[in-house]
């Protein structure tokens, strides 16, 4: 087989585009997220649900509407070797509902809550805030019509943002109406558009005719404009869905949250019906825009790309969609928020516990091979003693085990050298004045909680790409 260059090499096995590893502190800001998330979820009544990560690509095909840019263009389908269609899960909520009938929860007490969290792919055009692989954290309530429900999603979320700091969020709103009411605002709206169809891009040209609703979030320039004066949807709606309406907005009135009515918001997936939301995180003197996935390959010089908000979260009301997965009507309303972008914000904005960026307060140093074999006995013991350790166990030199540590900033070291190993004892060296203590082993687990009791957080690691040795 022939070599292959280092170049190829470095093409060959590089993660595809879109998708991206996660670890260090990143990965820890994403499990802490996650688990406040899923704290208030739980709170406020949401059981949790995993669904698989393949599906049958029918059930995205006919769910969340064949002429949309998530199943035309976006969707991972392909055919298994047995034959079968199947797609990588582009959003949650329909499999969220095939699950429900599948398992027969219309018995169970209505409604039935979900919160899931977990990994999700669209094939999109990957930019700022935007992957082929990204992770969304979601809630579900199936079984109801009440307001009541939609007001309880948009607050749980609100809320799961607030816990971990980001205070300032802003919810913008609308209602699609009913069967009924959407179909009258919808007629309307293509003879508006009809009017001004040359106006359009040529992308809304083709929703004009395929669906004409996505054209009100188009973000070019000239389909801004023509969409200004388009008929609004809430103009639209029957009595009960104004009602409803009404009634959503005087829950997140009650429960203080501040939203604001936005007539472009349509979102991306056809199952969405009566009220749609996006959640976003307001910095001073700067306004958000509705983000939706058919807009992201467009226009905009750098910086005002830059300085546009993108929504941290977004969901709706599903009515129809339990009658087209299982001819069953199954009321319900959810909304996924977006994990990849909150954690740029919890850098700046959130209230990271000290606890999460806890760094090591003592490293381990070893010597010889008597000393290496011992440590990871006594490392152990350390470990229930709660004391937060490093160490460079494949290290040899005393002095290059004590470099790392004075990067790391520990405020002792932990010394094992051959004649201690033999003793049963270890040295500990305070890090500051270099002064030294020999100490049996057991007693040292004690001295050195009772040292490290008043002495807080040591100072942030050097990063230095030095050598160690
Ligand atoms: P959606 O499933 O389209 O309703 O999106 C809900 C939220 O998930 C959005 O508001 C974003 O925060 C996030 N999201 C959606 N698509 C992506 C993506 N491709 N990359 C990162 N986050 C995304």
């Amino acid at each position: 087989m022939a070599r292959l260059s280092r170049t190829k090499k470095k093409e060959l096995y590089h993660s595809i585009k879109g998708a991206r590893d996660i670890f260090g502190d990143e990965y820890r800001l994403r499990e802490w997220f996650i688990e406040r998330a899923k704290h208030v979820a739980t709170f406020y009544g949401f059981g949790p649900i995993a669904t698989p990560h393949l599906e049958r690509a029918e059930l995205f095909g006919t769910t969340l509407g064949g002429t949309t840019d998530v199943v035309q263009k976006q969707m991972y389908a392909f055919r298994t070797r047995g034959g079968e269609s199947v797609a990588l899960r582009p959003e949650g909520t329909a499999p969220i509902m095939r699950a429900y009938i599948e398992h027969g929860m219309h018995t169970w007490p209505q409604p039935v809550l979900f919160w899931y969290a977990g990994n999700f792919f669209r094939h999109e055009n990957p930019q700022r805030g935007r992957w082929r692989e990204f992770y969304q954290f979601g809630l579900e309530v199936l079984g109801t019509e009440d307001p009541v429900a939609d007001g309880l999603v948009i607050h749980v979320a609100v809320l799961m943002l607030r816990e971990v700091g980001l205070q300032n969020v802003l919810v913008h709103l609308n209602s699609l109406g009913c069967k009924e009411c959407r179909a009258v605002w919808r007629k309307e709206l293509v003879a508006y558009f009809r009017k001004h169809g040359n106006a359009l891009c040529k992308d809304c040209k083709r929703r004009l005719k395929e669906n004409p609703l996505r054209i009100l979030d188009c973000k070019e320039e000239r389909c801004r404009e023509a969409s200004t004066n388009a008929p609004q949807s809430v103009s639209y709606l029957c009595a009960h869905c104004k009602q409803h309406f009404r009634e959503v907005l005087e829950h997140l009135d009650d429960a203080g949250i501040a939203y604001v009515l936005d007539h472009l918001l349509v979102r991306g997936l056809d199952y969405y019906s009566r009220t749609t939301f996006e959640i976003f995180f307001e910095k001073p003197g700067e306004s958000a825009e509705s983000d939706n996935s058919e807009t992201k390959t467009e226009v905009g010089t750098e910086e005002s790309e830059k300085k546009k908000l993108l929504a941290l979260g977004g969901g709706g009301r599903y009515d129809y969609l339990g009658e087209v997965i299982g001819s069953r009507n199954v009321p319900a309303v959810g909304m996924a928020l977006g994990v990849d972008r909150i954690i740029p914000l919890l850098r700046e904005h959130g209230k990271i516990p000290k606890s999460l960026q806890e760094p090591p307060k003592v490293f381990f140093v070893q010597l010889g091979t008597t000393a290496k074999r011992k440590s990871l006995h006594l490392m152990e013991e350390l470990r229930k003693a709660k004391i937060p350790l490093a160490q460079s166990l494949s290290k040899d030199s005393l002095k290059s085990q004590l470099r790392i540590a004075s990067r790391l900033g520990v405020f002792y070291a932990a010394i094992l050298g051959q004649k201690e190993a033999l003793d049963d004892t270890i040295i500990i060296r305070d890090m500051d004045s270099g002064a030294q203590e020999t100490l049996p082993f057991v007693k040292s687990i004690e001295y050195l909680k009772s040292k490290l009791r008043g002495k807080g957080q040591p100072r942030p690691p050097e990063i230095t790409d030095e050598e160690d040795e």
